[in-house]
């Protein structure tokens, strides 16, 4: 059986890692060669406990989803109190409280008609959901034809085969697959007038096959930290109308105030016809994601013809415990500054990471609400640099040529400041190797 190799940071590991790691097949991990993984024991605010009782300052929120900050007392009361009641029912012919409440909240915070929430359990499978919302929404408006996809270069948009196909097939972490999965259209955003003249051509000849355009707005995340600006979005919203096309914005990543609103959509004032979230919904306690329509989608599934329905249904649609979670997450955003605490956030990046500009091997230093990119000309060895970092007592997870943080939204200043001095330390060590 193949063990992962001795981790120097892994100080007397516990049993059940040393048990457990040769069975435990991690996400995007080269088995052979990475490290055993840190034993984790405890949550809290922005700190993560390892076994053996040392402390790290969480630069990631858990992929971006621990808007709250680990373990957040009022979500956990109300999942336990979920838990004395209902861990979970079907949703096939049973409804319940949580559910329902979650989707009238959702429905009410986000913008315009898009009122109608169909639940999942991961980001990756709301995407799919939104995909195949969409493919049907033109049979059932008797178009046929209209199956392919327009997304972006530079985007991501989950790991299950049909949101492959909607990643950067040349830069993306999916590019292996080429052949194996559905070929999309793939185009440049619009970010400036010229591309726009240039997306307009190019739906003008692709439209009739395309069911929507897929969007991560604002920020393509794991594609690279790209970001982009409101206007981009309003040019896709208007072409999309002109050339009569869904328009699908997936906000798993950016949803819940991490750019500086609480969708990114209302940073542009559009509505899209279909929206995907997930992560923070929870505020990083429970796997839940949610799918979300405007009315006229709804509409189109609507009539006394059964095969007209949506014919989707993952068993654990709607799970009580997570519905609950994400209602207390919701309860968070209403009742505590998080928006303000977003702008506070942008603003100290703005300002710590800014000497990193003047390092050499720096390409960009850039900010985006709770987001603090420094994008390197090349990265180092990623296992030695995330070695590095925990040294400092922090945890970040550079990727490609990217050191980020998103930290979780509740952070303090001197804890936020230990993330900074920590990516400015270990970037200019990166420089100078
Ligand atoms: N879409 C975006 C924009 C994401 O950032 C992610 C995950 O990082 C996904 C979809 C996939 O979500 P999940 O990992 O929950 O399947």
């Amino acid at each position: 059986m193949s063990v992962p190799p001795a981790n120097p940071l892994v100080n007397d590991p516990p049993a059940w890692l040393v048990e457990g790691a040769p069975h435990l097949w991690l996400p995007y991990t080269q088995m052979q060669t990475t490290p055993m993984a840190l034993p984790v024991v405890k949550t809290e605010g922005v700190r993560l406990t390892l076994a053996d009782g040392r402390e790290l300052i969480d630069g990631t929120s858990s992929w971006w989803t621990a808007a709250h900050g680990y373990n957040h007392p009022h979500i956990r009361e109300a999942v336990t109190a979920q838990l004395q009641k209902m861990p979970h029912v079907m949703l096939g012919g049973l409804a319940h409280e949580q559910a329902c409440r979650l989707a009238t909240r959702l429905s009410d915070l986000l913008p315009g008609d898009l009122g109608h929430v169909f639940f999942s359990e991961s980001g990756s499978v709301s995407v799919e959901i939104a995909m195949k919302m969409a493919v049907q929404y033109w049979i059932n408006n008797g178009k046929t034809g209209r199956t392919r996809f327009v997304a972006f270069k530079g985007g991501y948009h989950g790991d299950t085969l049909a949101t492959m196909s909607v990643c950067d097939p040349d830069e993306g972490m999916h590019t292996l697959f080429k052949g194996a999965i559905a070929e999309q259209l793939i185009a440049e955003l619009p970010t400036d007038d010229e591309k726009a003249a240039a997306l307009d051509a190019f739906l003008g000849a692709h439209g009739h096959r395309v069911a929507a355009v897929l969007t991560e707005p604002l920020v393509q995340g794991a594609g690279g930290m790209r970001f982009h600006d409101a206007e981009t979005l309003r040019r896709l919203r208007r072409l999309c109308d002109k050339h009569d096309l869904l328009l699908i914005h997936d906000e798993i990543f950016v949803g819940f105030g991490r750019t500086g609103t609480m969708f990114a959509c209302e940073a542009a004032g559009i509505v899209p016809d279909i929206v995907t979230l997930s992560k923070a919904l929870t505020g990083g306690t429970m796997a839940l994601a949610a799918t979300i329509a405007r009315a006229p989608v709804f509409e189109a599934f609507l009539g006394e013809d059964g095969g007209r329905a949506l014919m989707h249904g993952p068993t654990y649609t709607g799970n009580a415990l997570a519905c609950a979670a994400a209602n207390a997450s919701l309860d968070l955003f209403e009742r505590e500054p998080r928006l303000a605490q977003v702008a506070a956030i942008a603003g100290q990046l703005e300002r710590e990471l800014a000497p990193a500009r003047n390092l050499p091997g720096v390409r960009d230093v850039r900010v985006k609400g709770a987001i603090g990119v420094i994008e390197l000309e090349r990265m180092g060895d990623l296992n030695a640099i995330k070695r590095r970092f925990i040294e400092e007592g922090v945890f970040i997870r550079p990727f490609g040529n990217i050191v980020y943080t998103t930290p979780p939204l509740t952070i303090g200043t001197a804890d936020l400041g230990r993330l900074t001095a920590a990516m400015l330390k270990v970037t200019a060590e990166i420089a100078a190797a």
